[in-house]
């Protein structure tokens, strides 16, 4: 099977797949056999998951696929709960690579009004397939960035495990969810570059 994930960054989908259990080889950069055969388990491993916990909208499967296999567990239950709620929620963002969080976070900065995030590549929990963010969306499928239904989704939708965005004291971030690890981000940020767990 072709390369799927990241697909401009080799390197950060061994660290990913490493880290998450899988054995794609030496972190080296250079796609092989075995980062090839960890991806295919690494998918093999999220087709079980969408079975066991339901399918949702194509541009939610688009984002769930990205995360770390725990992530996406979470993920699922979280879009669940939404779903039994009536709350028309999709995940628009997952899992970024290094360069494409500095590209949203350079975005933020010359462009006004899209400031949509203060972690450079790296700073994210995004970054480790371990957090997503939401869009509600009106009954047509047009994009409400401002609802109630963001606390509403909070309300529901949070478990165990999982940590809210609109929790945050600074940069409140409402459409943001991510996994607890009970480390802090430079510990997570370490433990993903060597490929070790850190959920
Ligand atoms: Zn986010």
């Amino acid at each position: 099977m072709s390369q799927q994930l990241f697909e401009d960054d080799v390197k950060f989908l061994q660290r990913f797949l490493k880290s998450a259990g899988f054995n794609p080889g030496k972190i080296d950069g250079i796609w092989g056999s075995k980062t090839d055969a960890a991806e295919d388990e690494f998918l093999k491993k999220s087709e079980q998951i969408a079975a066991s916990y339901g399918k949702f909208y194509q541009r939610s499967e688009r984002n769930i696929i990205t995360l770390h296999p725990k992530a996406q567990e979470a993920a699922r239950q979280f879009l669940k709960r939404l779903q039994d709620a009536g709350i028309n929620a999709r995940i628009i963002s997952g899992t970024r690579t290094y360069a494409e969080q500095d590209a949203l976070y350079a975005k933020g900065r010359t462009q006004p009004g899209s400031k949509v995030t203060n972690a450079k590549g790296g700073q994210s929990n995004h970054n480790f397939g371990i957090a997503w963010d939401i869009g509600i969306f009106d009954s047509q499928g047009n994009y409400q960035g401002e609802s109630p239904q963001y606390d509403k989704a909070a309300e529901v939708g949070l478990f165990a495990g999982l940590e809210w965005g609109g929790n945050w004291q600074s940069f409140q971030d409402k459409p943001h969810y991510q996994m607890v690890t009970n480390l802090a981000i430079q510990q997570v940020k370490e433990r993903f570059e060597k490929g070790e767990y850190y959920i």
